[in-house]
């Protein structure tokens, strides 16, 4: 049994506890939350910390297979000219991306990160997801525009989820974006999530011409789309802003995660909770830092009462695959959203989101969630501060 105590403890579960004392098992299973030490044992060894204990992270958004691109692509393009330099970077030798597969889920670990949401374009990260001590969900993510080719293209995914599932790992095939993908191949979608009760994502909103290009079919990120792949020549918007446009093809039981919201709007997110109540969004601010250099509106997100998660995105647009960055970046442009509500978005909203709360998410009797020190935290306000890190402490 180990015993542990804080400036806080914040099971995230209910109000933070001040100088509590937080009992593990010796395999991290949360024993007991005690507001002070008059239950213990006087000769119980107590360790210590100056900071904020809190559960494990939910790193609801990561590419682990672009880990090898750390540090290769310029900032501040924007989306189509990231795409535009993505697209033939994305070629290395395996070993290279293997290593850097490796040492990214040790980062991760490192970082008190216990849960990932992952996009697997590939087959290149099944051993290290096989041998990791985190729980990766995987996003099978699959695109074609072309109607004529969305039977190949989904079934190009469903070989690549066979060998995610034929590995033991949790596994959902997802659409890549709403301008990524045909009608024809949303329904493909639409079927398998329906019979498999499939975990939904997509990447969402993340440049203000996604909507131009859906409710005019024109703008600047269509042309610079056609100029970068020539598939968007015959593009036909549908005179709806993107998410409705996409989202009406897809099931209204399934789990569904917007990802980024860089553009979304208060019309959106009412929208998208009207037609499906199990709406997460999720945020990756320095992703958004990077590529199109704005962030999303939180506080209209905070009053839509939107489900917030929080990922990282890949190392091709992050310079660190660390939650807890994330959270600071949010709390350096908006601080006014509480840590415990941070924290919640940081750990419980994705443990929900994976289905993964039984064991994830709060540091609550016979869970096993991990278990995190915030240190350096700004300790009359309660808040982060640009010093906090984390180390997990189990
Ligand atoms: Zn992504």
């Amino acid at each position: 049994m180990r015993f542990l105590t804080a400036d806080y403890i914040f099971p995230v579960s209910r109000a933070p506890v001040k100088q509590g004392f937080l009992v593990l098992k010796d395999d991290g299973t949360i024993e007991d939350l005690l507001p002070d030490s008059s239950q213990l044992a006087v000769d119980a060894s107590i360790e210590k910390h100056r900071g904020v204990i809190c559960p494990g992270f939910v790193n609801a958004h990561c590419h682990l297979e672009l880990s090898y691109l750390k540090g290769k692509l310029p900032e501040g393009k924007g989306l189509s000219g990231f795409i535009r330099d993505l697209i033939p970077a994305r070629t290395a030798p395996q070993n290279e991306i293997l290593d850097a597969a490796v040492d990214a889920d040790a980062e991760m670990v490192a970082n008190g990160i216990v849960v990932v949401g992952d996009i697997s374009n590939t087959d290149s990260s099944i051993e290290v997801k096989k041998n990791s001590r985190i729980h990766y969900h995987n996003f099978i993510e699959i695109f074609d525009l072309q109607p004529e080719k969305a039977y190949e293209a989904f079934d190009r995914g469903k070989l690549l989820y066979d060998k995610f599932i034929h590995a033991g790992l949790n596994a959902s095939i997802v659409p890549h974006a709403p301008y990524t993908v045909s009608a024809k191949l949303l329904k493909l979608i639409n079927d398998f999530a329906y019979e498999n009760n499939g975990l939904l994502a997509i990447h969402n909103q993340e440049t203000s011409g996604e909507n131009e290009m859906f409710l005019g079919s024109k703008g600047d990120f269509l042309n610079e789309l056609n100029e970068v792949s020539g598939a968007f020549e015959n593009w036909k918007g549908t005179g709806f802003r993107s998410l409705a446009s996409v989202f009406v093809h897809l099931p209204k039981c399934n789990k569904m995660q917007f990802v980024h919201n860089t553009f979304t709007e208060a019309q959106d997110v009412q929208w998208a909770h009207l037609y499906n109540l199990f709406v997460w969004w999720c945020l990756l601010p320095k992703a958004n830092l990077f590529i199109e250099n704005t962030l999303p509106d939180i506080s209209m997100l905070r009053r839509e009462v939107a489900t917030i998660t929080v990922g990282t995105d890949s190392y091709a647009s992050n310079n660190s695959l660390s939650v807890l960055d994330e959270l600071k970046t949010i709390h350096n442009h908006d601080d006014s959203v509480p840590l415990q509500e941070l924290l919640k978005w940081a750990t419980i909203n994705g443990a929900e989101y994976f289905g993964l709360h039984r064991q994830y998410g709060t540091l609550e009797k016979g869970k096993q969630p991990g278990v995190n020190l915030i240190t350096k935290i700004d300790s009359e306000k309660i808040t982060l501060g640009p010093m906090s890190s984390v180390l997990p402490l189990i």
